[in-house]
């Protein structure tokens, strides 16, 4: 059997008339530009994430972008961002003028490594973009005290976890920007690009909204130099079919987590993250070798909801993560490495200090031994078996 790493028909599909129905509407309203489907959008992405400002935007990235700009970040700043993301992150930060400075990941749950996020802080850091990478939320109690001690904007890159909790409370609504992205395979999967951003603050979101429009108002008379970043009609629309399946989606997802997690940590070799180790990497090392440990399955931590945007393995030894996912592919299996190159190694980004690319030996040894195997949620129960045996017969 073959198992794709994402099938967007089979979530899309199922909606074909009432998508349809939402593509007429706007079509004979004769709106393209921003309006009452942008707006709505909005509200109720808002309130989802209980935020009190919702900005639709052209992409995560975009969202990302914009965030900085109103927050005035530029040449002479620097800003923290975790070496093992989405390129996105750490590239926005470069577009505004400003440095990236790279810092390490955790072992347990591949978020930022805020103790080492805090030896990186000096006079220049103005920010830090906290990623809450595969659907998880980063420790943000660690980079909310470490804002409010160095006076740092916290910019909460959440492309990946839509909806998904810290301690109760939605990633995106904690710092002072939070993120989204509608990329086809985020968790809230557009029809092309899309993003969104959101804040607390009335004169920050006030600022990223002027900006998302060339800085004008009223139009044609310009404040600030900004771009456009604006969400189309279309695809607000389209997403608000979508957006009223979300819970179910996301409940879906945690399932097959589950699922995974049950029949895959009965195998031989499989052990699962102890997120004891998050604050100790080095000592997990002599744990896992103890357990005879051949892949980590991932666990979250009990303070988040998580959403499962990926279900990543770490494949333990050297090659053996290569050699599981030729594996896989040869079986028809999907999968895919996040991330294979960690940010700090980017050529793009050789000209930052050697200081601000140091330190981040976790992230390279988790761009060597992670893989994401297929998580969607319309994924039918012969389907995860089907991984399951597969990884399985790769074990013995
Ligand atoms: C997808 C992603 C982005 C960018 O979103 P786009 O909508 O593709 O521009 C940013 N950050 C992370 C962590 C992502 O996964």
């Amino acid at each position: 059997m073959k198992v794709p790493l994402l099938d967007v028909n089979a979530q899309n599909l199922p909606l074909e008339s009432e998508l349809t129905a939402a593509f007429t509407s706007v079509l004979r309203s004769g709106q393209f530009i921003m309006g009452p489907e942008c707006d709505a959008l909005e509200k109720e992405i808002a309130a989802m994430v209980e935020c009190k400002h919702g900005i639709g935007c052209s992409s995560g990235t975009d969202a990302i972008l914009l965030a900085l700009m109103a927050l005035g970040i530029g040449p002479g700043d620097e800003v923290l961002v975790p070496t093992f993301t989405f390129f996105a992150t750490a590239g926005c930060v470069a577009r505004v003028g400003a440095t990236p400075v790279f810092v390490d990941a955790c072992p347990v749950c591949f978020n930022i490594d805020t103790k080492k996020a805090a030896a990186k802080i000096t006079a220049k850091t103005k920010a830090i973009i906290p990623v809450h990478l595969f659907g998880q939320a980063a420790d943000m109690d660690a980079v909310m005290a470490l804002a409010k001690e160095h006076n740092l904007f916290v910019i909460e890159d959440g492309a990946q976890a839509i909806g998904a909790k810290y301690k109760g409370k939605p990633v995106g609504s904690i710092g002072h920007f939070g993120t989204y992205s509608f990329f086809p395979s985020k968790n809230l999967g557009g029809f092309g690009d899309g993003g969104f951003l959101v804040a607390n603050d009335d004169a920050l979101a006030d600022r990223a909204r002027l900006l998302r429009t060339h800085g004008s108002r009223p139009k044609y008379y310009h404040k600030f130099v900004g771009g456009n970043f604006r969400l189309d009609p279309l695809q607000a629309a389209l997403l608000r079919v979508k957006l009223r399946r979300y819970d179910e989606y996301t409940k879906q997802r945690q399932a097959n987590a589950a699922r995974y997690t049950e029949k895959l940590s009965a195998l031989p070799g499989v052990v699962l993250a102890d997120p004891a180790h998050c604050k100790c990497a080095s000592t997990q090392d002599a744990a896992l070798a103890a357990a005879g440990a051949k892949i980590v399955l991932p666990v979250p931590y009990a303070h988040n909801d998580h959403i499962w945007n990926q279900y990543t393995l770490r494949v333990i030894g050297e090659g053996k993560r290569d050699a599981l996912k030729k594996h896989l592919t040869d079986n028809g299996i999907g999968c895919e490495v996040y991330y294979p190159v960690t940010m700090d190694q980017q050529e793009c980004f050789a000209y930052t200090s050697d200081w601000a690319r140091s330190d981040c030996d976790t992230a390279h040894r988790l761009a060597g031994e992670a893989i994401s195997i297929p998580i969607f949620p319309e994924l039918t129960d012969a389907q995860k078996d089907a991984v399951i045996a597969r990884i399985a017969a790769w074990l013995a």
